[in-house]
C-alpha cells in the first residue's frame, strides 16, 4: 500500500537552528530532503503499527522463550508461548524486573550462544551487582539505526561535527550515541566526558555543531565558560544539544538553551532495553516520542500493576520487539512518566511520553510525604536566583527525617548583604514548602562549591542511621 508521509509543519521557531555547512568535512548539506529518517516507519497509522507490533511481538516471545530465565518462568507458569498472539495476551504475561536480571546474572536472558554475541554493556547503578546486557551484531545495527532515527529527527545531518561528552566503555550512553551519529554519517569526536577546558577547545577548533551531554555536566561546562571568558554563542558553532540519562527539568533545559544559544533534546533509553535511543523529542519539543516498532510501552501503577488512564503517570514498562540477543517482555524500568494526548504536529504517529519525573525507587519520604527529588529541582530553578548545582540532604533522626536543601546561589547574589540572602533563603523555603509540603532547612552557599561529577549528578544525599 502507497503511502504518503504527513508533513513536518516546522515553524523556525520550533526547529533547532539551520544546519550549516561544514568546511571541515566538505560534505554536501542535505537541507532539503526529508525530515525522517524513516518515513515508512515513523509515520504509520495506529492500526499498521500495532499489527507490526504483534507480528514482531510473536516473533520475540518464540525467541525470548529459548533464554533459561523465560522457559523456566514459561514452565512454571504454564505459559505457552505459542499462544500469545494479540497485545492482550501479551498483558497476561508475568513482569521481568531488575531482580530477575540480577537473579539470573550473567547470561540467563541470552537467547543466543555467546559466540554470537559481539558487546556487553551494563546499568550505571552503584549498588549490588550490575545488570549486564549483550548485543548480537544485528542487536548493534537496529540500535544504532534508532539512535540516528533520533538525532536526525532534530535536524542532525551528514555534515555536522558531533561531539560526544559522554562516558565510552560499560555505560551505553556514549558508544550508543557513537555508532548512531557514525551511520548518519556526521563527523564524530568521540571525546567522552571531563577536562572541559579540552572540550571547549575541541568545540572551537573543529566547529563543533552538536553535542550529546549529562544536564548537569552542561551546567558545569557553562559555568567553565564563564570563568574562563568564553562566550559560546560568538564563539563556537554549537546548535544542538543532546541531554539525557538523569532526570532533570525544563528549567535545566532553558539555562542550557540560553547559555549556549542551541536548542537542547531530552533523550531516554536505558541500559535494559538497549540504552539511548527508546524515547526522544522532536522539533516541537512536546513530549518524547517513545519508538513503537521496536518497543511496546505500557505505563502501570506500580502499587496495583494495572495500566493507568491515559494521563496519569505511572511506571513505564517495556516489551522489546526487535533485539535478538536478549529479548525482554514487560521490562518494569521503574521510571515514572505518562502519555501525552493527542497527535504531534511533526506528522509521527509514535506515542509521547512526557519527561520522566524519577525512578519509583529515587521517592523520598519525609515527615510522611512522598517528595520526589526533581519538584525540588523544578522550583530552585524556576528563581533566577539559583546558580547551576544543589544537594538535598535527608537527615535520619529519631524525632523524623529533616530535609537540608544545600542551594548554590549566582556569583552576584552571593555578593548580596546578609539581609538579602537571607530574604532569599526564606523565599526559596516558602516556595519549597508550597510544591511539596514540607517545610526544609535551606542553606545557600557559595557557587562551584558542591561536589560535581562527570556522569549522572548525585542529587540527594542520605545523613545518619538508615
Ligand atoms: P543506565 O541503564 O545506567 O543507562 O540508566 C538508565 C536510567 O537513567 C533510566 O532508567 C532512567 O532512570 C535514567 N534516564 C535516562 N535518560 C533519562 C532522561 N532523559 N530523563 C530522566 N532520566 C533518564
Ligand atoms: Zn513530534
Amino acid at each position: 500500500m502507497m503511502r504518503t508521509s504527513p508533513v513536518l509543519r516546522n515553524k523556525d521557531t520550533l526547529q533547532a537552528p539551520l544546519n550549516r555547512k561544514n568546511n571541515l568535512t566538505g560534505q554536501a548539506s542535505d537541507s532539503n530532503d526529508s525530515p525522517f529518517w524513516e518515513p515508512k516507519w515513523e509515520t504509520l497509522s495506529r492500526e499498521d503499527l500495532e499489527s507490526l507490533q504483534i507480528r514482531r511481538l510473536k516473533k520475540t516471545v518464540a525467541r525470548a522463550a529459548q533464554a533459561p530465565f523465560y522457559k523456566e518462568a514459561f514452565k512454571k507458569q504454564k505459559i505457552d508461548p505459542e499462544r500469545i498472539r494479540s497485545l492482550d495476551d501479551l498483558r497476561r504475561l508475568p513482569f521481568t524486573t531488575k531482580d530477575d536480571l540480577r537473579q539470573w546474572y550473567p547470561y540467563g536472558f541470552l537467547t543466543v550462544s555467546k559466540d554470537e554475541v559481539v558487546r556487553m554493556h551494563s546499568s550505571s547503578g552503584t549498588t549490588g551487582r550490575p545488570t549486564v546486557v549483550f548485543y548480537t551484531q544485528r542487536d548493534i545495527e537496529a540500535w544504532a539505526n534508532l539512535v540516528a532515527r533520533c538525532m536526525y529527527m532534530t535536524g542532525v545531518r551528514r555534515s555536522d561535527v558531533f561531539q560526544n561528552m559522554m562516558g565510552y566503555g560499560l555505560f551505553t550512553g556514549g558508544l550508543g550515541f557513537h555508532y548512531g551519529a557514525e551511520k548518519l554519517g556526521c563527523l564524530v569526536i568521540p571525546v567522552g566526558p571531563g577536562n572541559t577546558k579540552r572540550q571547549l577547545f575541541l568545540m572551537r577548533e573543529f566547529e563543533t555543531t552538536v553535542v550529546h551531554i549529562i544536564p548537569s555536566y552542561a551546567l558545569y561546562v557553562a559555568e567553565v565558560c564563564q570563568k574562563e571568558g568564553i562566550d559560546p554563542q560568538n564563539e563556537f558553532k554549537l546548535r544542538i544539544a543532546f541531554i539525557g540519562a538523569e532526570p532533570h527539568s525544563e528549567g535545566i533545559r532553558a539555562r542550557i538553551e540560553d547559555f549556549f544559544g542551541i536548542a537542547a533534546f531530552n533523550s531516554y533509553g536505558l541500559s535494559e532495553v538497549n540504552g539511548p535511543g527508546v524515547a526522544f523529542e522532536c522539533p516541537y519539543k512536546k513530549g518524547m516520542h517513545i519508538w513503537e516498532d521496536a518497543y511496546i510501552v505500557e505505563i502501570i501503577n506500580p502499587e496495583t500493576l494495572e495500566p493507568v488512564p491515559e494521563g496519569e503517570e505511572g511506571e513505564l514498562v517495556l516489551t522489546t520487539l526487535t533485539r535478538e540477543g536478549m529479548p525482554l517482555l514487560r521490562y518494569r524500568t521503574r521510571d515514572l512518566t505518562k502519555f501525552l494526548p493527542g497527535t504531534c504536529p511533526c506528522g509521527r504517529t509514535h506515542r509521547r511520553i512526557d519527561r520522566i519525573t524519577g525512578r519509583t525507587d529515587d521517592m523520598l519520604i519525609v515527615k510522611g510525604v512522598n517528595i520526589y527529588p526533581i519538584q525540588i529541582e523544578r522550583v530552585l530553578m524556576s528563581l533566577p536566583e539559583v546558580g547551576n548545582n544543589y544537594l538535598i540532604e535527608v537527615h535520619k533522626q529519631e524525632t523524623g527525617d529533616e530535609l537540608l536543601i544545600k542551594v548554590e546561589v549566582k556569583t552576584e547574589v552571593f555578593q548580596e548583604d546578609m539581609r538579602y540572602l537571607e530574604g532569599l533563603r526564606k523565599k526559596i523555603i516558602h516556595e519549597v514548602r508550597e510544591e511539596i509540603l514540607v517545610t526544609p532547612k535551606v542553606e545557600l552557599v557559595e557557587p562551584n562549591s558542591l561536589p560535581r561529577t562527570q556522569g549522572k549528578a548525585q542529587r540527594v544525599v542520605i545523613v545518619g542511621k538508615q
